[in-house]
């Protein structure tokens, strides 16, 4: 039996935490934050619940996988969710990819050529990429990896010609072959997903987003509340306001953590969080990584953050749902002049398209009795207004009013007199998404997902190890996009190497 210490509680460390726990060890997760799920968690507002980071997932056949190894499944209402694409020329909810295709083509019925020819390629790449409906084979040891590869092997032939042509081409330059850049399907197209996303992503981005899109009914923070209530049941210890300051290592092994001026002890060390402050902040000796690696990882780009507004609302469930229609919306429609990259632009929040989320359509027990709950994000840009005012309390205070006036506003265009009905309203910036999950300016996602900017080599590759022995990173930072399915294969690589 190890002693192991895992360092958060997003959906990466408490799957770490369950599977090692599983596996007979001792295992204690230090939670900085009072409850349990990082950015797969939810809080209540005066009756309303919110989530607090990801609304959705898609790869759900790894993360049914994933749940059904620690017997969990059954005890998370998951429910699938469809979403609504609102543009000036079209509005319809797609069931699948050829759906969504219809509809493009019924709003954009002058560039049917042009479409043709964009189709032709996305196509392939959706057909190749998308429909994989088997778990990754990180879910895997042994034979049942090599029999999990088998269908990746199988198309291998065809996915390399196609990574070798899109995985370094970004979307936008994907678009612009087809599309003038200041045209509607340009900005359509380049903007689906992540800001200049590897072009090979869009087609899955779509195909995913269309048929293997989920949430949980009772908010992503019942599904944290679960895990974290196995790994107790499985001999696991969930220290909650637990921040971990440092990471203490011997001869260049990790030996254990400081936690409130008390030190902890562990044979292995699982870092479940950000990696850049895990190896430039909380490590106790720097020199145990190589200078290059701490330049390298100083100066990577992670991925954009979000803006969100919570809403709790006068209003019935019924009454939102004749204008929303389901309770996810993207209104596509960004006003003349949207740009990601401007952080100095002042009117940003008034030319972005903000997206609709109810989190009582999904669930009615998440607003009270009449009323309904709506969350309006987007993303923006890095360090937006000098990193929203430059640390002066009143200049942030007066952004971020700014950011949820706008946001309200352009939401206001799908859901009429929004504004008299609010009953409740708060926001969260990157900076609010930093202090409560320690992610670096409030990554959404681990690092950058534009190829030119990558930090690890390889974009799918899963990535545990660190120049420290026995510190490993058990969160969605071992994958360069990140995401659940990312934490997902770095808690199963964590537990693999640990027997
Ligand atoms: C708005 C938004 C939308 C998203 N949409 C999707 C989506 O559609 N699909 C998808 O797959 N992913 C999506 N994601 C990303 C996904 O939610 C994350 O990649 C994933 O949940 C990260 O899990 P994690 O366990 O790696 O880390 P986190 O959830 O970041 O958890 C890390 C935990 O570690 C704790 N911690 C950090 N440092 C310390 C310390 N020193 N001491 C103690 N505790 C510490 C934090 O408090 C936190 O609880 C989205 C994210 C956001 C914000």
């Amino acid at each position: 039996m190890k002693n192991i210490i895992i360092i958060g509680s997003g959906i990466g460390g408490l799957m770490a935490g369950n599977l090692l726990a599983q596996k007979g060890h001792k295992v204690t997760i230090f939670e900085a934050h009072s409850m349990p799920g990082g950015y797969t968690a939810g809080f209540y507002r005066k009756g309303y619940y919110f989530e607090s980071g990801t609304l959705s997932f898609e790869a759900s056949a790894s993360v049914f996988k994933a749940m059904k190894d620690i017997s969990v499944f059954e005890k998370i209402d998951f429910t699938k969710l469809r979403i609504r694409f609102i543009l000036e020329e079209c509005d319809g909810i797609p069931e699948n990819y050829d759906d969504y295709k219809k509809i493009i083509y019924a709003g954009f019925p002058a560039d049917k050529e042009k479409l043709d020819a964009f189709f032709s390629e996305l196509d392939k790449i959706a057909g190749l990429m998308g429909n994989m409906d088997e778990p990754m084979p990180f879910l895997y040891n042994g034979l049942d990896m090599l029999k999990a590869m088998l269908p990746y092997m199988l198309r291998a032939p065809k996915m390399m010609k196609l990574s070798k042509q899109y995985s370094d081409m970004t979307s936008s330059e994907f678009a612009a072959k087809y599309f003038a850049k200041d045209s509607k399907l340009f900005k359509l197209f380049s903007g689906f997903g992540y800001p200049d996303m590897p072009a090979i992503f869009v087609g899955t981005a779509i195909a995913g987003v269309l048929a293997d899109y989920w949430t949980v009914k009772g908010g992503m923070q019942s599904w944290a509340d679960i895990l974290a209530e196995n790994f107790g049941k499985l001999g696991g210890d969930l220290k909650r306001n637990a921040y971990v300051d440092q990471i203490i290592t011997k001869n260049g092994t990790a030996v254990g953590i400081s936690c409130r001026n008390t030190m902890y002890d562990a044979d292995y060390v699982i870092a479940a969080g950000d990696y850049k402050k895990t190896l430039l902040q909380l490590l106790d000796d720097k020199h145990l990584i190589p200078q290059t690696l701490q330049d390298n990882i100083g100066r990577a780009a992670v991925s954009e953050g979000f803006c969100t507004v919570y809403l709790g609302l006068n209003m019935s469930n019924e009454e939102l749902g004749k204008y929303m229609k389901v309770p996810h919306v993207f209104p596509l429609d960004a006003k003349p002049g949207y740009d990601i990259y401007n952080a100095a632009d002042g009117d940003f929040f008034h030319k972005t398209a903000v997206s609709l989320y109810s989190p009582s359509m999904i669930n009615p027990k998440h607003a009270p009795e009449g009323k309904s709950s709506l969350m309006l994000q987007t993303m923006v840009p890095y360090h937006w207004m000098n990193n929203w005012g430059g640390g002066d309390k009143e200049v942030y205070r007066q952004l971020k009013e700014t950011a949820m006036d706008a946001m309200i506003e352009d939401a206001s265009r799908l859901i009429p007199g929004l504004k008299e009905c609010i009953d409740y309203k708060d926001a969260a910036t990157p900076l609010t998404y930093e202090r409560f999950t320690h992610n670096t300016d409030g990554a959404s996602s681990a690092w950058s997902w534009n190829p030119k900017k990558k930090f690890y080599e390889k974009i799918m590759s899963v990535n545990i190890e660190t120049p420290v022995k026995n510190l490993y990173i058990g969160s969605c930072w071992a994958m360069q996009i990140g995401g659940v399915p990312g934490a997902l294969a770095a808690a199963y690589q964590c537990s693999k190497k640990i027997n």
